[in-house]
């Protein structure tokens, strides 16, 4: 689904990214880990866009084939379909969580005034789908909240709910439960498990070792830009090499 091939990213002498390659396979949850400052949101911004590698590649495999990625905007690679979950939150604060839902998240100047104005308001299929979405999230009491009014692990579940809902094939999310209650750590977890039910394929970019263990089915370690270990849960687990970079940060 996702081939990232020899990838490289260095700011100013500091390899954040130094020759990684890894695969997410269709269906299943592929996480990466590792200690703060390992490198992983910078693979989540290359994955994105956000960032241009200075080598490597990122294939892509869409129903017209395999593509590199590599020098396409964040806009492209979004409609191409990969849905991204940011570290920080882009909810619009003002808005409720359903129109929130129903605007377009990226700042197309054009197309966030014609959702605000009401013209795809009234795209009654897509309301439809993001209120059963937010049913499902167990968030249908707050729907009409402004998104300024919720907690920080709401906008989480919100802006999750905003990622199954645009347009994708693969989800990339980055650091899901960083900050979040344990209660909604739990619900994020069974909400991932209940994605990759329905058939979804998964990029987990965590620090939260237990969290991730419990839900992936491939494991990939990073520390100071290199991918370390690649393993199931359990071979992750029980890697001495894993612990030690763990609990020595
Ligand atoms: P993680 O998400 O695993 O905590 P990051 O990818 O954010 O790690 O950072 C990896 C390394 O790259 C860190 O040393 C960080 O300081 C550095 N880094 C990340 N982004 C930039 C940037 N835009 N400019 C300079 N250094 C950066
Ligand atoms: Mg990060």
């Amino acid at each position: 689904m996702l081939k990232i091939n020899n990838l490289k990213k260095h700011f100013s002498g500091i390899k954040a990214v130094n020759d990684c390659s890894f695969g997410v396979e269709k269906g299943k949850i592929t996480a990466l880990i590792g200690p703060n400052g390992s490198g992983k949101t910078t693979m989540f911004n290359l994955i994105c866009g956000v960032v241009e590698p200075d080598d490597g590649k990122i294939i892509f495999s869409t129903n017209t084939g395999d593509r590199n990625i590599v020098g396409m905007s964040v806009e492209k690679i979004s409609n191409l379909g990969i849905s991204r979950l940011f570290q920080q939150s882009r909810l619009f604060k003002n808005l409720t969580v359903l129109e929130n839902l129903l605007v377009a998240e990226d700042n197309e100047d054009q197309k966030f005034w014609k959702n605000i104005c009401g013209l795809n308001r009234f795209d009654k299929s897509k309301t439809e789908k993001a209120t059963k979405i937010l049913n499902d999230f167990g968030l249908n009491e707050i729907t009409h909240l402004t998104a300024g009014e919720l907690s920080f692990g709401q906008k989480r579940l919100v802006e999750l709910a905003r990622n199954i809902l645009n347009y994708h094939t693969v989800l990339v999310l980055d650091e899901p439960v960083a900050g979040v209650n344990p209660k909604i750590r739990d619900d994020i977890a069974k909400i991932i498990l209940q994605m990759k039910k329905d058939g979804e394929t998964i990029l987990l970019i965590e620090h939260d070792m237990s969290f991730t263990l419990g839900i992936s089915d491939k494991v990939i370690v990073m520390d100071a830009g290199k991918i370390i270990v690649t393993g199931t849960p359990e071979e992750i687990r029980n890697n001495p090499e894993v612990l030690r970079i763990y609990l020595g940060k």
